[in-house]
């Protein structure tokens, strides 16, 4: 995370408490450290221990609280979130992709997929709206979504068709959660170099492309996306609902 994220203050997200799925690596740890910085108390949900152990030891107690849990199992999943505190912000930011040519995908690589892009995703969504109804808290959802959601790319069959409906749940939760007071965004970032983005875009054969497509000439930051995030989650964005926000250097604008 650069300098320029902890320049952002929001104080209105002092105190709050924020669940970040997929916060072992990556987005999802970014995020942990950022909304740490704005005084949020977060509970940072991942598959892999040693990731959350690694959390543990950068941050106090105070400030966190870790949840091992691979959020595609639905009962483990109900019972985690049964336990956990209510909560004002969800990041629904866990996700993986598998790429390959269409004529290759197999049932396995599909029900990977979308057993965690989609299935897992719209259940912490809704275990996460049940609880802030419950409790009374206006809240807010981000979906961490993608450009890959309304563009396709080469051998991407599984995470488009899933990305793109990440979109659609955040416009139907946009519809029937707004009215409870619980605002819903999807943020579309085009390639960041995590371990997922590297995956797929490290071989400038596949990344050269790729670039040239972006107006801005190059691919987001972690930081690049913390940012709007933490400002859909502030009192500037209480207007800002059911939208696909693009972080993608105006990739999906050509
Ligand atoms: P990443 O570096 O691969 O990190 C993903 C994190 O999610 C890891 O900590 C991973 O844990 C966790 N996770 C995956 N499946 C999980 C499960 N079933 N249960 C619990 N945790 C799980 O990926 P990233 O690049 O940060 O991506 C974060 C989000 O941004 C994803 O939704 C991705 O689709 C989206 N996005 C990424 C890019 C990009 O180019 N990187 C672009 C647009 C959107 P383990 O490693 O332990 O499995």
């Amino acid at each position: 995370m650069t300098d320029s994220v902890d320049e952002v203050v929001y104080p209105e997200l002092s105190g709050k408490r924020v669940v970040v799925t997929g916060a072992g690596k990556g987005i999802g740890e970014g995020l942990v450290g950022a909304l740490i910085k704005q005084s949020c108390f977060v509970i940072a949900i991942s598959r892999t221990q040693s990731d959350l152990d690694k959390l543990r030891e950068k941050y106090e107690d105070t400030q966190l609280q870790t949840v091992q849990l691979d959020i595609s199992n639905w009962q483990e999943v109900e019972s985690a979130f049964e336990r956990l505190d209510p909560f004002h912000y969800l990041i629904n930011n866990a996700g993986v992709s598998i790429v390959g040519p269409f004529l290759e995908v197999s049932e396995n690589d599909y029900d990977s997929v979308f057993n965690v892009n989609v299935k897992a995703h719209l259940h912490v969504a809704q275990l996460s709206a049940k609880k802030m109804v419950s409790h009374n808290i206006k809240g807010v959802i981000v979906n961490m979504s993608s450009q890959a959601s309304q563009k396709p790319l080469q051998d991407h069959t599984l995470y488009c068709c899933s990305k793109a409906a990440v979109d659609m749940l955040t416009r139907i939760m946009s519809l029937e959660l707004g009215p409870k007071g619980i605002r819903t965004v999807s943020i579309n970032p085009t390639v960041v170099l995590t371990q997922m983005g590297k995956m797929a875009w490290s071989d400038p054969v596949k990344s050269e492309p790729m670039l040239a497509r972006i107006p801005l000439g190059k691919f987001a930051e972690v930081s690049d996306v913390i940012k709007p995030v933490l400002f859909c989650l502030s009192e500037g964005a209480a207007m800002v609902h059911g939208c696909h926000l693009p972080v993608d250097g105006g990739f999906l604008s050509l």
